[in-house]
């Protein structure tokens, strides 16, 4: 089977012929999302066209109801963490740019180890490992002996269980060095699957080319990697276009691999240095956007959706609850930027500025149980073996009793008394909606050993 390939003319066909549909007909393709069934792309371009009122708030009911019934009331914590700014690109958009200039550096492994001591300390278990591109100075060698380094560290409450990583498109061969490092998901955005619109904003550096890019979840996939975590960094072009064609990239793999995106990534173009974000011509509205997060949520169901601290909280907050499953929290943007939350050099500008403990107690108080769970990856649940879990309906009643083993850790080792209550409050009424009496009975037994000192207890 051939490498990925947008097919530009069809994508534009489905979404004209989209534009058609009678609200009875709209109301068919929510019955089917209703019943988990996912969409096919003429249903997702019919959602993305429609305009009427009723509609949209059916198909955020069902966002909602997709994500309980499948997450259940859970949101995954992440943090990154930016390894090296150096890069090679000219992406117009971003602050590592090649043309803009300031004193690059990149992390020692001394200093990635205090970056990560304070990660942990703020209770993460899983990271984003992030960095420009750049072959001379920052080495697939190198990226290999950061991972080494965090996941070698040991801390008296447990260590950094699972690296996704995010770095630039490359070889099958560099692939595999990734994929036997144990990596988590590889990530990497699209930024834009209009050819045109790609091509205007990475104007040099290799990243300019729009086939490589595209085609580098097929090497990474022949390379072994089985979670690959797609996205688009809206405002570059239509966002109804990019939506089709993140569901032509997912469909493009599971054809061809048998398991399609473990995650996408939503962000939205932020002002960086040496960019604006009001000189790109797409950028979306609020509503367009929560719009279009609902809307993926309705057509795979099963896809983790991650929302970053691009958006500021009253964003966040609607969306936890209309389709996103993972969010990161306390976030710095900057190499070393953890132990020194510097001005300047920032990749972008951070929205969501409230800290790890802030985010947290934020979730509980939104009903939603904060989890670090990592469990998955550690038990071999990746590509197809996941997805089979979640389709089952199964996850519920593993990712469930796992959100609550690892906020009990995270209360008792990170949280201050009040937050240690609130989460032993949830955690209490959360419990109760583990339908399986052994996993309940398991669950409970985890958390008393848990109090008694025990850690890294999951199913
Ligand atoms: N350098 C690699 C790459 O470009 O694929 C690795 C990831 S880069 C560190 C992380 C992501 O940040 C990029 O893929 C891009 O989508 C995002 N980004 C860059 N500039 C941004 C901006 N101004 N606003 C929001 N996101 C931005
Ligand atoms: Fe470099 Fe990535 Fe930024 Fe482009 S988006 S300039 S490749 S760090």
């Amino acid at each position: 089977m051939k490498n990925m390939k947008i097919d530009d003319t069809f994508v534009k066909d489905v979404l004209k012929r989209s534009e058609q549909k009678t609200t009875e007909q709209l109301h068919k393709i929510l019955d089917k999302s209703d019943k988990l069934e996912g969409l096919n792309y003429e249903e997702v371009g019919s959602l993305l066209m429609n305009k009427n009122k009723e509609i949209e708030d059916r198909i955020f009911k069902i966002a909602g109801k997709i994500k309980k019934e499948i997450y259940g009331d859970r949101v995954v914590m992440f943090a990154p963490l930016y390894i090296s700014d150096y890069c090679v690109n000219k992406c117009t958009y971003c602050g590592f740019k090649h043309d803009n200039e300031f004193t690059r550096r990149k992390l020692t492994q001394e200093e990635i180890k205090e970056e990560v001591k304070i990660l942990e300390n703020m209770g993460h278990k899983r990271l984003a490992l992030e960095a420009g591109e750049d072959p001379i100075n920052c080495s697939l060698d190198y990226v290999l002996e950061c991972i080494d380094t965090i996941y070698e560290m040991k801390f008296k409450n447990g260590a950094i269980r699972r690296i996704n990583v995010n770095i630039a498109s490359t070889t099958v061969e560099n692939y595999k060095r990734l994929q036997e490092k144990e990596i988590g998901t590889y990530i990497l955005f699209q930024e834009t699957y209009h050819k045109e619109s790609y091509e205007e904003v990475h104007v040099a550096g290799p990243k300019s080319n729009y086939d490589y890019h595209l085609t580098a979840f097929d090497r990474a996939m022949e390379a072994g990697i089985e979670d690959v975590g797609g996205g688009v960094l809206f405002g570059f072009y239509d966002y109804k276009y990019e939506v089709l064609s993140l569901m032509l990239h997912n469909k493009h793999l599971e054809d061809k691999y048998g398991v399609g995106f473990h995650t996408i990534s939503v962000p939205r173009l932020c002002d960086a240095k040496g960019s604006s974000k009001d000189d790109y011509k797409y950028l979306l509205t609020d509503d367009e956007f929560i719009r279009l997060v609902a809307i993926l949520r309705l057509a795979v169901p099963h896809t983790g959706l991650i929302l970053s601290t691009r958006e500021d909280e009253n964003i966040r907050k609607q969306l936890i609850n209309k389709g996103i499953s993972q969010v990161s929290g306390g976030s710095a943007v900057t190499v070393g930027g953890y132990l020194k939350r510097e001005e300047g050099g920032n990749q972008f500008e951070v929205t969501d500025g409230r800290s790890n403990e802030e985010i947290i107690k934020w979730i509980i108080e939104e009903d939603m149980v904060p989890s670090f769970c990592t469990a998955c990856y550690r038990q071999g649940r990746t590509g197809d073996r996941f997805m089979e879990l979640a389709k089952s309906g199964d996850i519920k009643n593993v990712c469930l009793p796992n959100s609550l083993l690892t906020l009990k850790e995270y209360s008792i080792d990170y949280a201050g008394e009040q937050l240690q209550q609130k989460a032993n409050d949830i955690i209490e009424r959360k419990i109760k909606n583990i339908e399986d009496e052994g996993i309940l009975k398991t669950t409970k037994d985890y958390i008393e050993r848990l109090e008694k000192g025990e850690r890294d207890l999951f199913l």
